[in-house]
């Protein structure tokens, strides 16, 4: 049985014409850079996760820096963040000439390990971005509560985490802002790439709007040097098409969470993901951990099952980030993760007997 690590199309195919219908929508309209199906979409966002401001941008990378931006972040300042993420977490803060800043992380979650960061404060220190890794969101009361005191603005990098929770609220909330990615195999996905900030605070919203757009409030009057990191309108309908059917595909992947863990629970040598007591995981990436991964990847591999790796270096080990001359063995826990992790087959339209059939072959690789 051939098991794909993610299958795009046939989540396409359950909204095909939705989707069309929109798409023809916008191609009648022409309204194709930023506008009303970009407007539209940032009005359901923001109701859907419970915040006053939504604002659609290029992608999620555009979301984490266009924040950093609008908070006056830049160079000489610090912004912490984990060595365990998608790059552009960190390429965000050194982009606006700032200096990232790791800490490890908590072996049960995989998120900041709060107990790490309160070292990793300095004056110079401008912002802490936990990541919401997988799908299961940071322990933010503990990093709010150490961020608080020194006045110290919290952004969400939720790129992975579209409709988790901590204690009941929805993830992009409980920070200054909450950053969203909608790159084709997010949670929730576009068809090219789109993003978007989530925020309570009226004031940056309405900046991050204006630096989206070249700075400028009106067309040719630019009072700020911002970018080009408008959302396409066609990005914008596709996703109003998709945003209500979220939810439901979150449930399919905690269902598809629930049968894994069932079937794999035991196993000597592999030790399976956990669902914090605080929150509601929505798993992004379900990442089984044992200490021969390449094996058990090609074993797997070997039996059509494809798997993937996230991520197989962290970020102070990476070629772009030697000049910060950080060791390794400084961030143990995120060190061995890197060395152990194996993400499984995880979307929405999944199967239990595709399911059935990866851990069984999980269990004879391990026999
Ligand atoms: C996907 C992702 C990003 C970047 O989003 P893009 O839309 O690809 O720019 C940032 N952080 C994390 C944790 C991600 O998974």
């Amino acid at each position: 049985m051939k098991v794909p690590f993610l299958d795009l199309k046939a989540q396409y195919l359950t909204l095909r014409e939705p989707i069309h219908t929109a798409l023809e929508a916008v191609l009648e309209s022409t309204a194709f850079a930023g506008g009303p199906f970009v407007a539209k979409f940032e009005a359901e966002f923001a109701a859907y996760c419970g915040a006053p401001q939504a604002v659609g941008v290029g992608n999620g990378t555009d979301a984490l820096w266009l924040v950093l931006v609008a908070l006056g972040i830049g160079r000489g300042d610090e912004v912490i963040t984990v060595p365990n993420t998608f790059i552009a977490t960190a390429e965000a803060v050194s982009l606006c000439g700032a200096t990232p800043v790791f800490v490890d992380v908590d072996p049960q979650t995989y998120n900041m390990d709060p107990a790490k960061l309160q070292q990793a404060i300095t004056p110079r220190t401008r912002a802490i971005i936990p990541v919401h890794l997988f799908g299961q969101m940071a322990d933010m009361d503990a990093i709010l509560a150490l961020a608080r005191p020194h006045g110290i603005p919290v952004i969400e990098d939720a790129c992975q985490a579209h409709g988790a929770q901590y204690k009941g609220q929805m993830a992009g909330t409980l920070g200054v802002a909450g950053c969203f990615s909608f790159y084709p195999g997010k949670n929730l996905g576009a068809y090219g790439e789109a993003g978007a900030v989530v925020t309570h605070d009226e004031a940056l919203a309405a900046k991050i709007r204006i630096l989206r757009e070249h700075g400028q409030p009106q067309k040719y009057v630019h009072t700020m040097i911002g970018w080009n990191a408008r959302m396409d309108g066609i990005q914008g309908a596709i996703l109003s098409v998709k945003l209500p059917h979220l939810d439901a595909a979150n449930e399919a992947r905690r269902a598809h969470a629930r049968l894994y863990h069932e079937l794999l629970t035991g196993i000597p040598g592999i030790s399976l993901p956990r669902e914090a007591p605080y929150a509601k995981h929505v798993y992004h990436i379900y990442a089984i951990r044992t200490s021969s991964r390449d094996e058990l990847i090609r074993q797997l591999g070997a039996r059509e099952i494809a798997c993937g790796i996230h991520y197989p270096v962290p970020l102070h080990r990476q070629e772009a980030y030697a000049a910060l001359h950080i060791p390794a063995g400084s961030f143990p826990v995120a060190e061995q993760c890197a060395r152990e992790y194996v993400s499984l087959p995880m979307f929405p339209e999944l199967t239990p007997a595709q399911i059935r059939y990866v851990c069984d072959e999980i269990h004879a690789a391990r026999s």
